[in-house]
């Protein structure tokens, strides 16, 4: 019988803001603050062709980020529990 090492667990209980390394806590799948997630596949036309990239911001650093956009981001009412 193997020792359950409990490496087979879905949800992490905290995250990490790539930006400026901030810990966020998860309770049952839920940051406790604002994030953001981005997950993408470069495609063939890029120089990351096949790569998957993922990244998590906080709320503090995504409006740091956004800020310096040229063109603002498209913001509307919106809810995860449609
Ligand atoms: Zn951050």
């Amino acid at each position: 019988m193997g020792k359950y090492t409990g490496k087979d667990r879905i949800e992490p209980d905290c995250l990490y803001c790539n930006s400026c390394g901030k810990k966020i806590v998860v309770e049952q799948g839920v940051a406790k603050e604002g994030t953001i997630s981005i997950s993408c596949v470069w495609d063939y036309f890029s120089e990351k062709d096949g790569e998957r990239h993922h990244f998590t911001l906080c709320e503090e650093c995504y409006d740091r980020i956004i800020s310096q956009f040229v063109i603002p981001v498209e913001v509307e009412e919106g809810s995860l529990y449609i």
